[in-house]
């Protein structure tokens, strides 16, 4: 009898964790975004060549990382975020996995520059298949500065896998409006081979949605609150004239993370009924604060679907939140008096 069983190297057991953190370039942007809102930055650039493939940089003016913590950054499970099982209950941050940088660097080329505001020098790493090919002291800003090349180099099945440029960049693009839309009150740009594809500056939700959407938006805008024991609800949506036959303009938010729930959407439409045009979608934009105990957001690893303890109730509060919006500003269904 012989023993045939073996733990996996970590450089393998970190390739097979990116499939599921990384499905393509827009993946590794979401991670890198939400790093440096967690490093509680005020200024985030984002710069991408060819939709990603070949480089995704994030600059941004955060906390840094110490030289010991720059190394752990990279380790799968390595987390600031998260010291034990309780905290899985209570996380306001948007990462706690600890497994996004492990896993991209797994199958990428990183170069990360990051410096702390006490520290003279900041420390440089180079990566490359979560092999550490540098790693030295380098001169540069308070931040961190994250340079991901050639995704997927080594994963030649995944690579060719990945879509046009033009539809991997509209999935970086979705991922770069919901972050902005969720901090209005961090300066975000977003550079695509040299050209500029948004430029915000912070301010207000209302301003931040003018300036991703369009200065047409102003109008169009009716604000929503409402708020009960445990549950806020805030933001805008759209007067029903100014909606649009097709989608994409859609944002729920639970503690600030977005998320996809064609539940909730069913609860707005509902609020909308006999207002819209048949197969119209209105613009909202909602952000949902409830305590973290009771929302389940460890679900899936890219975290975009949630579980909430009590989905009636919260259907029936947007659904509420958005009626009285409507209400509000004097939108009623026109009544046909002819019958
Ligand atoms: P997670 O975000 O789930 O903790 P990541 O792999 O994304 O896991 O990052 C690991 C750790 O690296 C984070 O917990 C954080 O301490 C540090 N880190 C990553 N990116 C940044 C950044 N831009 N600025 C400061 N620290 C960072
Ligand atoms: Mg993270």
């Amino acid at each position: 009898m012989s023993d045939i069983i073996q733990l996996l190297p970590d450089s393998i057991a970190n390739q097979i964790a990116a499939g599921e953190v990384v499905q393509r370039p827009a993946s590794a942007v979401k991670e890198l975004l939400e790093n440096s809102i967690d490093a509680g930055s005020t200024n985030i650039k984002l710069i991408v060549k060819e939709a990603g493939k070949s480089l995704i940089q994030v600059i941004d003016n955060g906390a840094g990382m110490s030289e010991n913590d720059a190394r752990m950054s990279f380790e799968r499970h390595a987390t600031s975020k998260l010291r034990k099982s309780e905290d899985l209950f209570s996380i306001r941050t948007m990462g706690f996995r600890g497994e996004a940088l492990a896993s991209i660097a797994a199958i990428s080329q990183v170069e990360l520059k990051t410096k702390q505001d006490e520290e003279e020098l900041g420390t440089l790493l180079q990566i490359d298949g979560s092999e550490l090919k540098k790693h030295e002291a380098v001169s540069c800003k308070t931040g961190t500065s994250i340079c991901v090349k050639n995704l997927f180099y080594n994963v030649p099945a995944r690579r060719n896998f990945l879509k046009s440029n033009p539809v991997e960049l509209k999935h970086i693009i979705d991922e770069f409006v919901r972050i902005a839309l969720a901090n209005p009150d961090i300066h975000l740009s977003f550079m695509q081979n040299d050209l500029e594809v948004y430029n915000l500056p912070p301010g207000k939700l209302s301003h931040r949605i003018v300036n991703i959407f369009g200065k047409n938006y102003k109008e169009q805008l009716a604000t929503c609150e409402e708020n009960t024991s445990h549950i806020n609800i805030r933001g805008y949506i759209g007067k029903p004239e100014f909606a649009k036959k097709t989608r994409g303009e859609q944002f729920f938010f639970a503690n600030n993370r977005f998320i996809k729930s064609s539940y909730l959407n069913h609860a707005v439409l509902n609020a909308y009924e006999g207002l819209l045009p048949e197969n119209h979608h209105p613009f909202y934009v909602l952000f949902i604060e409830i305590d973290p105990k009771h929302i389940d957001i460890n679900v899936h690893p890219t975290k975009t679907e949630i579980k909430f303890e009590d989905e009636r109730t919260m259907y029936a509060i947007i659904r509420s939140a958005v009626k009285q919006a409507l209400g509000t500003h004097n939108i009623t269904p026109t009544l046909d008096f002819e019958q």
